[in-house]
């Protein structure tokens, strides 16, 4: 089994709606079980203009691949509405995995640790909430990419 976080991050409608539909999708997804969920903070947004994010972290345990993992994600995303119009549009809901066990993955459409999560606080902030003694293995990772 492994141990996974997955960041979420919703700046379009109905945002703690959002979280809740996205939460309930992801307790479905068959070899996977939620194990903690981080509070949900309002964050302004990053790399572009538009309304403030909630962003939190899951922690989960999984019998399921990273690309499985990643397909299920999608199908969530999907389900409650997103749209790629451009670049960091406006989101109904975010879904990126951050850390699969120690692995480090380089393929074109998924890269783990997630490449920016320890320069994003929206990010580090409710992942350090619900697992502090995470932060040896993002540096370990990082410093091994
Ligand atoms: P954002 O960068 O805002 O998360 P998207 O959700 O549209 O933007 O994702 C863009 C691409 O990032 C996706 O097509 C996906 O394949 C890729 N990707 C690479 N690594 C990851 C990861 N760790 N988690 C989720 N998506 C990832
Ligand atoms: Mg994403």
């Amino acid at each position: 089994m492994a141990k996974v976080f997955i960041a979420l991050g919703t700046n379009l409608g109905d945002r703690k709606k959002n979280i809740q539909d996205a939460l309930s999708g992801l307790e479905k997804i068959e070899g996977l079980v939620i194990d903690k969920v981080s509070n949900f903070i309002e964050t302004e947004p990053v790399d572009c203009p538009g309304p403030n994010f909630l962003n939190g972290v899951i922690k989960v345990t999984t019998s399921l691949s990273p690309k499985k993992i990643l397909e299920e994600l999608f199908g969530i995303e999907k389900s409650l509405g997103r749209k790629r119009e451009f670049k960091n549009a406006p989101r109904t809901i975010d879904l990126d995995i951050l850390l699969y066990d120690d692995k480090i993955i380089n393929e074109p459409h998924l890269k783990v640790p997630h490449p920016l999560m320890m320069r994003r606080g929206f990010v580090m902030s409710p992942l350090l909430e619900i697992e502090s003694e995470i932060i040896e293995l993002v540096e370990f990772l990082f410093r091994s990419k």
